[in-house]
């Protein structure tokens, strides 16, 4: 699968807010966040503070978006033109099938530090859905899927860190500790769901 390779913090700070890309670096003290307080490249005082126009405002919040799930323009596209085919508010069903994502539910039930976690743990095969190897980090979870790490990956230090440091899931997800197991219990709900953007912001983007 395509993915973005250059540096992710550098998307955070265009962004001006954590878009969590780096796992447990993102909650210490060195997230750039925290050590750099303008954009990249204008280290300083004196970057401009213009009033960015609707299409600069739209085109930031469906960057912020696709980075904050780790995706290319393409795929991310075909997200937004399946949302708006749906029945229901667009900008929320692209939300739920971005959360549907089975790299996204892996790092939303506590046992993956990120999302580049989780899609490097499914596509090295170390993830079941209901039995079956599934190596796809795109896969759609649906309602009573059971998801769960496989022998070979139960003993990593970082699948260990995650599991004493206790973990709370969303309340779509249930997790088993000592099976190593997620249960989709439901789909995500809108207010389940932390984004750092507006999505019907994101939609009109689109529909321009
Ligand atoms: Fe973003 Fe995480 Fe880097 Fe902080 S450490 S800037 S939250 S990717």
């Amino acid at each position: 699968m395509a993915r973005y390779n250059g540096p992710v913090c550098r998307l955070c700070r265009r962004a001006g807010q954590k878009l969590f890309l780096k796992g447990a670096r993102c909650e210490g003290p060195k997230c750039a966040i925290e050590t750099h307080h303008s954009p990249p490249g204008m280290r300083g005082s004196n970057f401009p503070q213009r009033r960015p126009s609707d299409y600069a405002m739209q085109l930031r919040e469906k960057q912020q978006l696709r980075n904050y799930y780790g995706m290319l323009e393409k795929p991310f596209q075909r997200y937004v033109r399946r949302a708006e085919r749906m029945s229901g508010v667009a900008g929320e069903m692209l939300l739920q099938l971005l959360e549907r994502r089975l790299d996204n539910v892996l790092y939303r039930s506590g046992l993956a530090t990120g999302r580049q976690q989780a899609r490097q743990w499914i596509t090295h095969g170390h993830l079941t859905v209901n039995g079956r190897t599934v190596d796809i980090p795109s896969y759609q979870v649906r309602i009573g899927d059971v998801i769960q790490v496989r022998e070979s990956l139960r003993k990593t230090p970082d699948l260990e860190a995650a599991l004493a440091a206790g973990i709370s899931p969303p309340g779509w997800l249930t997790v088993a500790p000592e099976e190593f197991a997620i249960t989709v219990n439901a789909l995500p709900a809108r207010e389940e769901i932390q984004v750092p953007v507006d999505e019907q912001i994101v939609m009109e983007f689109y529909s321009r």
